[in-house]
Parts: C-alpha cells; sequence; structure tokens
C-alpha cells in the first residue's frame, strides 16, 4: 500500500472521528448545552484557569459587581494553584472541568476523554469536597464519542465566544462584543489565562478592562448567574 493511501485512510478517519461531529454536534447541540430560555439571565464563564496573576484580579472584579461565574478550569492548573480554587467555591462560583491537561477531544481516545475528564473533577473535588457536575471541552472540540466518554459530566458550550485570547482583538472591540452578545439566556465565554496554544499570555488583562468597563456600562436588567440556572432552567422546561 502506498503512503498516500496510508495518510488518505488516517484523514479521512480523522475527519471522521472528529471534525465531522464537531460540526454537527455544534449545528444540532443534542445533549450540549448552548443557552437557555430563560428571562433577565445570563452565564458569564471563565475557561483555561486558574492563573495565578489574573484569576484573583477577576475574582475581585466579580464580587466588587456583587456576580456569580462559572469557572471551567484545568486540573493541573487547579492542583497548581487549590487557594484559587477554594476561593471560587467559597464565594459562590460553580466550578466546571476542562480536561487534566488543556488537550483536544480530537487527539484524544474515548478512554483518554473520560480520564481527562475524571483527573479533573477528581482534583476539584479534592480541593472544594463538591465533584463538579459540568464540564466544557478545550477549544470546544467534540468526537464522535465525545457525549458517552464525558459521562456524567454535562458538557457545556456557548452562545458567544468573543475572541479574547488575542491581544490584537483590543479592549474596545472586546466591549463592543460583550455588549452584543449580552441577552436573555445568554452563555459567554472569556478566559483567565492566556497559557494555551493559540492564545496569547498578556490576553487575559485586556480581557479583564474590558469586563471591568462592560460591567460599569451595562444595564441592569440581565443579572449574572451561574451555569447551574440556566441549565436547570432549560432541565425543568423538558420535564414539564
Ligand atoms: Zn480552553
Amino acid at each position: 500500500m502506498s503512503i498516500l493511501l496510508i495518510l488518505l485512510i488516517f484523514l479521512c478517519i480523522f475527519v471522521v472521528y472528529s471534525i465531522i461531529p464537531t460540526i454537527v454536534m455544534r449545528l444540532f447541540p443534542i445533549g450540549i448545552f448552548k443557552s437557555s430560555s430563560i428571562k433577565n439571565k445570563a452565564a458569564l464563564t471563565f475557561d483555561d484557569g486558574p492563573n495565578p496573576i489574573y484569576t484573583p484580579r477577576l475574582l475581585d472584579l466579580l464580587k466588587k459587581h456583587d456576580i456569580k461565574a462559572t469557572f471551567f478550569v484545568v486540573g493541573e492548573n487547579a492542583k497548581a494553584y487549590p487557594d484559587i480554587i477554594s476561593r471560587m467555591y467559597l464565594e459562590g462560583h460553580t466550578i466546571g472541568t476542562h480536561h487534566y491537561r488543556h488537550l483536544s477531544n480530537w487527539l484524544l481516545t474515548p478512554r483518554e476523554v473520560k480520564e481527562q475528564c475524571r483527573m479533573a473533577a477528581d482534583t476539584v473535588e479534592s480541593i472544594t469536597g463538591k465533584r463538579p457536575v459540568y464540564y466544557r471541552p478545550p477549544w470546544g472540540h467534540l468526537n464522535l464519542f465525545v457525549k458517552w466518554s464525558s459521562q456524567p459530566f454535562k458538557i457545556i458550550m456557548w452562545s458567544a465566544i468573543l475572541g479574547d485570547w488575542r491581544c490584537k482583538l483590543g479592549k474596545d472591540k472586546l466591549k463592543k462584543r460583550l455588549h452584543k452578545s449580552l441577552h436573555d439566556g445568554a452563555v459567554i465565554v472569556l478566559h483567565d489565562s492566556g497559557e494555551n496554544i493559540g492564545a496569547d499570555q498578556l490576553a487575559p488583562e485586556m480581557m479583564l478592562q474590558a469586563l471591568e468597563e462592560f460591567l460599569l456600562e451595562k444595564e441592569d436588567k440581565i443579572e449574572f448567574v451561574p451555569i447551574d440556572d440556566l441549565y436547570e432552567h432549560e432541565t425543568a422546561k423538558k420535564r414539564r
């Protein structure tokens, strides 16, 4: 068999295992949570932390505005900074997981996905005493078996992802996107760490500045609540 044919077979397997399921599940998110029909509430979610520089500043900002948010933390970061995880928990935020290491589901077998979810949840639980319920796949990458292999965690995607991981976006543009993305039941993604592939290390500085101005400017009509409120609203609706 020629090398070209072998490469073609691998490429086909990869596309069927990772790319197609990601596109299909994002278009038809059955069993995957993206937003809610709840009125006057929305969720701010933060991925990739905790980060020793930016996450404490973010927690200060959220406290100042009396906002409860949701953090999708990377297990190894949680292990490195348990005090920040404790603070998140004690201040009433929801803690979900984002794998033990920030690895894409496109490159993981179902068994490895299960292991990444379990290890991340174990780490958070060992710090807070509470096992996470929610899971957000790194980069939003899904695969053919992710709904099964990430059980019992509930997969949370988003209604708005704003490109805040790149400094070149700029504070003003990010703030504009925040205003535009805010609506009833919105799930907004931001990042409190810039340490992953494709992100700028200093990007969370820009995010914090944009978020601070946005929170001062935004109308009081919509309250930010943890993802639990939005998720439970939808499940209660389905039960009716
Ligand atoms: Zn991430």
